[in-house]
């Protein structure tokens, strides 16, 4: 049996809504608006400088964006920023900034700093497995600890979702001040966020917004004034802010998509409160199936600080997490193996997954665990 659009439980690139993949059909051979396909739309057309522009002010008005903030859509994933936050914000003048290492995204954001400066590790959850998340005490006392220096560190980085281990802050750490710097990959739009606290967040399409190419940026113009001369115009996010997103050709179809998708959020869900809403529900029915199956089943990260986008768990019994992948592959789900890095199960409830497609992961799950168990 072909795998089924609407059983993807994929961590990324994850499901998109159905009503958003017809107009995309559809987009791809003419867009309504032009004639032209998509595919084939000049960055410099009329059409896209009004997509470009739509694409911002729904973001503004889905997560309530001060004016203050600007926002940019860059090439290069999440990745790229790991590299061009400390080379942008982190001058030599600062302390090393701050970054928490609670899974396997922060521990790369963090390698892949050191490749341009000096980095401070301020909490690591490495030795308990990146099961749990640090609260306002661990961060004060972790604080406490570090030698004085005359001058604070560049900002504070932290991870919101930790897409492997299933983690998820529920509001975002205290940064004492320092300039909070957020990795919301994987969930951006999936619930309010207060934008204002925070200097610099950033998001790649590809785990909730639409499909792979193009990254959200939203940051405080009071941070521009650290950027360094000299660095590479495309690596120096004054350039992107100052030509709006279109210094170079930019990501034309997945900036499309994205903007499909914040207007169904707005339209169709009614918002990101709506929208946190409905993941919660998914997220609880879920996690509830598999805590009544504790005997069989092993939940990897600590009630309290558990992810409403990444379920993770396997088996006690490892047998059952292959056949438990084979037999949902072949009823038509898709996208449940757990990370690499990780191994065991892993079900993503991105936005556009939906509660029906979830009630049927549950149900699957409960014949599989009676079968079995
Ligand atoms: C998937 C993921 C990344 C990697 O993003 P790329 O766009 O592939 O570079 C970074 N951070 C988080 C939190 C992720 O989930």
């Amino acid at each position: 049996m072909p795998a089924i659009n609407e059983w993807n439980f994929s961590a990324g690139p994850g499901a998109l809504p159905a009503e958003v993949l017809d107009a995309v059909r559809e987009a791809v051979v003419a867009l309504p608006e032009t004639g032209l396909s998509v595919l084939c739309t000049s960055h410099r057309s009329a059409w896209f400088e009004n997509l470009l522009a739509e694409a911002e002010e729904n973001l503004r008005h889905l997560l309530t964006v001060p004016a203050g903030h600007g926002i940019v859509f860059l090439q290069g994933g999440s990745s790229l920023q790991f590299s061009m936050i400390p080379a942008n914000f982190a001058p030599s003048r600062c302390d090393d900034p701050l970054y928490i290492r609670s899974g396997y995204w922060s521990a790369k954001a963090i390698a892949e700093a050191g490749c341009v400066r000096p980095v401070a590790v301020l909490w690591d959850g490495a030795a308990e497995g990146f099961r749990t998340l640090p609260d306002t005490a661990a961060l004060a006392a972790r604080r406490a600890d570090r030698p004085r220096r005359s001058t604070a560190p560049a900002y504070l980085h932290y991870v919101s979702n930790e897409t492997v281990e299933g983690l998820q802050f529920g509001e975002a750490p205290d940064g004492a001040d320092l300039p909070r710097i957020a990795d919301m990959s994987s969930d951006f739009l999936s619930r309010p966020i207060d934008v204002a606290a925070h200097a610099f967040l950033y998001a790649h399409a590809q785990k909730n917004l639409g499909p792979a190419g193009v990254t959200v940026c939203v940051l405080d113009r009071d941070l521009l004034e650290r950027v360094p001369a000299g660095l590479p115009p495309m690596l120096d996010y004054r350039t992107h802010l100052q030509y709006g997103s279109n210094y170079n050709t930019p990501p034309v179809f997945g900036i499309y998509v994205l903007t499909l998708v914040t207007r169904w959020l707005r339209d169709t869900i009614g918002g990101v409160a709506a929208m946190q809403r409905i993941n919660r529900d998914k997220a609880t029915r879920l996690y509830r199936t598999l805590d009544d199956l504790d005997g069989l089943v092993q939940m990897h990260a600590d009630p309290g600080v558990r992810s409403v986008m990444n379920v993770t768990f396997r088996f006690r019994d490892p047998r059952l997490d292959a056949m438990f992948l084979a037999q949902a592959t072949a009823a038509g789900f898709s996208g449940l193996a757990g990370h690499r890095a990780l191994g065991g199960l892993r079900a993503s409830l991105y936005n556009a997954v939906t509660p029906a497609a979830v009630a049927r992961l549950c149900a699957f799950v409960t014949d599989f665990a009676a079968a079995h168990g």
